[in-house]
């Protein structure tokens, strides 16, 4: 068949091993997983106790406009409902905005390591991928500027970073942005926005009034707790949303998408719940890393990525026949590293404890 020649060796996303597999493989009773940087504490009970009287007819097309989902999203943010679209999770905004923007001939500046759908959806449409590498864990803001040329379609910045966990200051950004060619996207990936406590993190929506090439994306996925719900939206100025939205595919949510990531939004309290002992849980790790001098890179988010002074793989396998899912740095481009998604207090201490044992196990520390 008359396949694209850039799909083929091409491999699909590797997702983390799911529970159920773990669980037989290594014939244990319970098994968390720490590799998705899903929310520890599930989603809100307001969606629970929703989810359990709900009558929804699943027999029908959901509203391909999101109409009320897109009204309530628009209001909490302060945007017009035409400078919102709306995707199967930021990955289907990822997809739309790579199928929209890049071919063979023109060319995309990400840093890396970084998000790794930025360069697969690129190379499925046959683009040239420019990989900038991180500075001390940060985006390279500088050096990606000078990657950029006449052929340049679209730039990417993961702020905060995936799998660093890092952030670049809004002086930098604002720095980035005003000499971006105005015929360039600037995609800012904005997946663990609500996890950000650092000052030098400003709201960037700004941005997107003063920027027709700005487009910032959020996601229900991570700190909202709904990864299989599957929602995540697009904030740009209203044209450039008119020229993506025909690429996006119709029906690209569910109905129960929608209503579930409305109760979300209306349930802030449960988010700042979470957030709180997100920061706690975080603690635990830096405090782990900083007793055994394990270099870590300071997380904005739900994950943290530090240095085990072994081999990535090994402690991934350990930690796994211990009952705990991960990820590898060798599977994120940081070898020596493994990046754990903060859990609850108790899981958190329980995957410490063991992971101390591996590491002595490994000759790493006494
Ligand atoms: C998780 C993640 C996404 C994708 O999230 P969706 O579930 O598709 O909304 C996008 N970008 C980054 C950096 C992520 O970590």
């Amino acid at each position: 068949m008359k396949w694209k020649q850039q799909i083929n060796g091409m491999k699909a996303y590797q997702p983390g091993k799911p529970i159920e597999e773990v669980k037989k493989e290594y014939g244990l009773d319970e098994v968390v997983k720490l590799a998705s940087n899903e929310n520890p504490y599930g989603f809100s009970p307001k969606i629970k106790a929703f989810l359990q009287n709900d009558h929804t007819n699943h027999a029908i097309y959901p509203d391909g406009y999101a109409q009320n989902l897109r009204t309530t999203v628009a209001n909490h943010l302060g945007v017009k409902e035409t400078q919102l679209m709306f995707g199967n999770g930021s990955d289907d905004l990822i997809a739309i905005v790579t199928r929209a923007l890049l071919y063979p001939g023109v060319n995309t500046v990400m840093a890396h390591p970084s998000f790794s759908q930025y360069s697969h959806n690129a190379e499925i449409e046959g683009a040239e991928v420019r990989k900038v590498p991180l500075k001390d864990g940060v985006h390279d803001l500088n050096s990606m500027l000078e990657a950029i040329d006449d052929n340049t379609s679209v730039v990417w910045v993961c702020n905060p970073n995936n799998p660093t966990g890092t952030i670049v200051s809004d002086e930098e950004l604002n720095h980035f942005i005003k000499n971006v060619p105005s015929d360039v996207l600037i995609v800012l990936d904005e997946a663990y926005y609500e996890y950000v406590h650092s000052s030098e993190f400003k709201n960037t929506l700004h941005y997107v009034n003063e920027y027709p090439n700005v487009i910032i994306m959020r996601t229900f996925s991570k700190a909202y707790g709904l990864a299989s719900f599957r929602v995540g939206y697009a904030i740009a100025q209203e044209d450039t949303i008119a020229k993506l939205d025909p690429v996006r595919a119709p029906f690209n949510n569910t109905i129960l998408s929608h209503k579930v990531a409305m109760i979300a939004l209306t349930d802030q309290e449960f988010l700042q719940q979470c957030l709180e002992k997100n920061e706690a849980g975080k603690r635990q790790f830096v405090e782990f890393c900083e007793k055994h001098q394990l270099h870590y890179y300071p997380s904005e988010t739900n994950f943290i990525l530090f240095e085990v002074k072994a081999d990535s793989d090994v402690v991934f396998k350990e930690m796994m026949k211990r009952g705990f899912i991960i990820r590898s740095g060798n599977a994120l481009s940081s070898p020596g590293y493994i990046r754990v998604t903060i859990g609850t207090q108790e899981q958190n201490a329980k995957f410490l404890n063991l992971l101390e044992e591996v590491l002595k196990e490994q000759g790493v520390f006494a």
